[in-house]
């Protein structure tokens, strides 16, 4: 391949690429009511979208019927400002509902109202952590927040189709990203980070499945050096960090394919299909509906007062970041573990309930982090939707302190308590995981290990510690691992030497 120009620059086969990626992330709002009706816009808690009755949630407002007016919802308003101060935008106290026209079935008013030219937040950012540990920290734009409202949902069956308007006027923010991130990596610290602060204040129920937070990723790739953005594409309506960070990387690599072959890239919609791990043209620029915003004559500016902003800056609580330096200080958990249980605010919230004692902190810490992380990362499922209670976590956590049960035992409790719910000493009871501290009662055991194995005690008089090992396995293995391991040790030792 011969070298070309491209942005002004010399590519060829060794030219080093730079990604550049912009979010436009979509966080539904968890106001009981919807944005400009009384309908409801909210799950009962642990209910999904699949199991309402479709249509029960509307009303005329959300239907399009001619004459109706729409009528906005203060909590809604005070969830967007409240996202706008704590990703530190500037909270414009004049902005203005805008008209953006298409057809759609789902969209009975033949437009959907939101923000274009005078949005509620602008130039803010959040600060992110990437690379080993966590060490670099990287500050990212946040261009505009602005509000608008979801659409319906269109069901395609076979031959006909059905429209289901339980989700129309459900309260949004849009979160606009510059184009500040690099890399996957940085796209996910970002994704996570902004999830953590939205459910932290409360404003979004962060249900992933449900769609309470998905994300638009822009991206585009240029040589390294090169001052002008390259040509993006934009992957639309991915809902999981992982598929996410995924799809950036495919994409960037798709587009150097194309631009080393001598192709152009073309601003275009694509979609990503997590199976096949490649993305789809899905529409081209070129027919790319022109919206036709204006200002949406049913209402009017919104005007806030700075006291009311200034009131809802006062009610913020402490913010993930905040959160992640409180836990390191105040309970000595590494960075990872503080940064992870700060990443959500439920799971915050869980674990501020179940570390009621200063010493609990780290048992609980580290079940939470190891132990449930994985539990929901293989079933798919929200901390919210398990059986698990904070109670339960404190009541582990003393256990394991006084060494009533082992981490292991611990982390069977958990994996029992995850599918079935039930109270701590029970379950240990039941299970029998109580830890065996006294060890009269196996002294016969272990006093029988040493007459079976002659070999091996000299072996370990003789100065061989490591034999001290199979010693205490057996008797683990004979006893079902419910042992104080440091007992049986100390036990062993004098055993073996007497
Ligand atoms: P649109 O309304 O067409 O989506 P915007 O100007 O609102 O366009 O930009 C959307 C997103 O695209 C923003 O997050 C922005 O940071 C990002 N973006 C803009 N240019 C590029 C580019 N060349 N490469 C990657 N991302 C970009
Ligand atoms: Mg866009």
């Amino acid at each position: 391949m011969n070298a070309f120009q491209l942005y002004g620059m010399n590519v060829g086969p060794d030219t080093e690429w730079e990604t550049v990626i912009g979010l436009e992330v979509h966080v539904q709002l968890a106001t009981e009511s919807k944005i400009f009706s009384q309908a409801r816009a909210r799950l009962s808690a642990g209910g999904s979208v699949a199991d309402e009755m479709p249509n029960a949630n509307t009303t005329p407002v959300c239907a399009g019927h001619p004459g109706t007016l729409p009528s906005l919802n203060q909590k809604a308003v005070e969830y967007a400002v409240r996202t706008g101060l704590a990703t530190q935008c500037r909270i414009n106290l004049k902005s203005q509902f805008a008209r953006k026209h298409y057809f759609y079935p789902d969209l009975p008013k033949g437009y959907q109202i939101s923000q274009l030219e005078l949005p509620l937040c602008e130039a803010g950012h959040l600060n992110i952590e990437v690379g080993a540990e966590g060490s670099v920290m990287r500050r990212i734009g946040i261009t505009r927040i602005h509000m608008e409202e979801d659409a319906g949902k269109n069901l395609h069956r076979d031959g006909f189709s059905l429209v289901n308007l339980n989700r129309a006027g459900v309260p949004l923010v849009e979160v606009v990203s510059e184009p500040d991130l690099r890399t996957a990596e940085e796209a996910g610290a970002y994704l996570r980070k902004l999830y953590g602060i939205v459910t932290c204040i409360g404003v979004c129920d962060g249900n992933l499945q449900e769609g309470n937070f998905r994300c638009d990723a822009n991206v585009s790739v240029r040589p390294k050096g090169c001052t002008r953005f390259g040509t993006r594409t934009e992957i639309k309506n991915v809902n999981s960090f992982r598929f996410v960070e995924k799809a950036i990387e495919v994409e960037a690599e798709r587009q150097k394919q194309v631009i080393l072959m001598g192709g152009e890239i073309h601003q275009e919609t694509r979609l990503y299909d997590a199976q096949k791990n490649q993305t789809f043209s899905m529409r081209s620029k070129e027919e790319a509906q022109d919206y036709r915003y204006f200002p949406d004559p049913d209402l009017p500016p919104l005007l806030l007062g700075q006291d009311w902003v200034d009131g809802i800056r006062r009610s913020l609580p402490e913010l993930p970041d905040q959160k992640r330096d409180r836990y390191r200080a105040e309970f000595g958990l590494s960075k990872y573990d503080s940064s992870l249980l700060s990443s959500s605010g439920e799971l915050a919230r869980f674990f501020e309930a179940a570390a009621i004692k200063v010493d609990y902190a780290k048992p609980v810490s580290n079940l939470l982090v190891g132990e449930v992380t994985r539990l929901l990362n293989d079933s798919g499922l929200e901390l919210a939707q398990t059986k698990l209670v904070p109670k339960q976590f404190s009541d582990l956590a003393a256990l394991i302190l006084e060494q009533a049960v082992s981490v292991t035992a611990a982390k069977q409790v958990v994996g029992v308590l995850f599918k079935d719910g039930g109270d701590v000493p029970t379950l240990v009871e039941r299970l029998g995981l109580k830890q065996l501290n006294d060890l009269r009662s196996i002294e016969p055991l272990i006093e029988q290990l040493i007459a079976a194995n002659p070999k091996q005690v000299a072996e370990y008089r003789s100065g061989k510690e490591k034999v001290l090992g199979f010693f205490v396995g057996q008797v683990m293995k004979a006893t079902g691992g419910k042992v104080n391991p440091g007992s049986l040790q100390e036990l062993m030792i004098k055993k073996l030497k007497e």
